[in-house]
């Protein structure tokens, strides 16, 4: 039966992986922070995995975890993951993207160097890119916090790999949403606005900028590519992406367009939500090494994950006022 070590396990990647190494037979141990609460995403699963307390910054707690546990795969997925929020705490976001992924080498090093890495980079390390779509080859050039800081621990992983002759792995993942993803994140607000309107619970939904682009696809689709990273023979870094660029626009159009309703109706725009130029970047991914190399591809398509995420959010808000009405 293979180890796996898993940081950020209660969050939406950490629970999708979570899952997809116990259906592969795998034990899973989740690092959690010290004094952490009550994890939502993993609840289904919690009586299958175990949790262990360790801090990112303190490399000794690191290397005690993988003393206990002894894992043949480490998947370092913890860090700030809101965009946005790394302008207000670039300092939190360097320590944890960046020198947590170090200190997780570090003690990697000091354990077991057999063991196998995976790290949660990602396309904003690209910033403006300078072309495009993005490939394994495309100069690093990060313009937010976050993306500095995810650069950062890319350029380690490789300098690791070089130097000690670590199996460690970059997956460069561009945005991946689920019924997971808190409301902060667009795609879950879309479909959360959308729900609540379409059952009458919302009048409208402000948004900021319709013509933003991203490159959007199904975490339970790009969990699948961070496990095939580690079972290859030689570690590389990986593109994981849907290759498709989408509107904001298009977003809202699908989604509203699922439950029935002309988006234009209840759609109001706030260029006071606008990010900043930094943000306003067109980042999409080519994954052909990923599609070759891994066999790698995805399953759901932009129209599938609009309508799965709406699905989601229509169910859970019905299940809530079903609950409340019976109190
Ligand atoms: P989530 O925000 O859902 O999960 C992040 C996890 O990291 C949570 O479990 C959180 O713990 C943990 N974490 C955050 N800060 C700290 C900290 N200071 N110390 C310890 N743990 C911390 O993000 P995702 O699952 O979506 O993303 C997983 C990884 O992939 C992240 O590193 C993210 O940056 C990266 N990534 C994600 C993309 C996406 O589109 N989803 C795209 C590219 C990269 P807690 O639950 O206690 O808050």
């Amino acid at each position: 039966m293979s180890r796996a070590l898993v940081t950020g396990i209660g969050g939406q990647d950490g629970s999708y992986l979570a899952e997809l190494l116990l259906e592969r037979g795998y034990t899973v141990t989740g690092v959690v922070r010290p004094g952490a609460a009550a994890y939502g995403n993993i609840e289904a699963v919690r009586d299958r995995i175990e949790l262990i307390e360790a801090d990112l910054l303190d490399q000794a707690s690191l290397a005690a975890a993988l003393e206990q546990t002894r894992p043949e795969e480490v998947y370092n997925l913890a860090a700030p993951s809101f965009v946005p929020a790394s302008w207000d705490q670039p300092v939190t976001t360097a320590e944890f993207a960046a020198v947590g992924a170090t200190s997780l080498l570090e003690a990697i090093r000091a354990v077991d160097p057999s063991i196998r890495f995976y790290q949660a980079s990602s396309s904003e390390i690209f910033g403006e890119p300078r072309e495009s779509p993005q490939t394994e080859d495309t100069p690093l050039d990060p313009v937010t916090p976050y993306g500095v800081a995810k650069a950062y621990a890319h350029f380690m992983v490789n300098s690791y790999r070089r130097q000690y002759g670590l199996f460690a792995c970059s997956g460069i993942l561009y945005n991946h949403e689920s019924p997971r993803r808190p409301l902060q994140f667009l795609p879950r607000k879309v479909a959360h606005g959308a729900a609540a309107i379409s059952l009458g619970q919302q009048e409208e939904l402000v948004l900021g900028d319709l013509d933003a682009r991203r490159d959007w696809g199904y975490a339970g689709d790009y969990v699948r590519a961070m496990w095939l990273m580690l079972q290859q023979d030689e570690p590389r870094d990986y593109i994981i992406a849907s290759g498709e660029s989408h509107s904001v626009r298009e977003l809202v159009q699908c989604a509203f367009a699922h439950v029935g309703l002309d988006w234009q109706d209840y759609v109001r725009v706030d260029p006071g939500l606008q990010r900043g130029a930094a943000e306003l970047h067109h980042l999409v991914g080519d994954s052909a090494r990923a599609r070759e190399q891994l066999g790698w591809s995805s399953e759901l398509d932009f129209d599938q994950l609009a309508h799965l995420l709406v699905d989601a959010d229509v169910e859970r808000l019905q299940a809530l006022a079903t609950s409340m009405e019976r109190q």
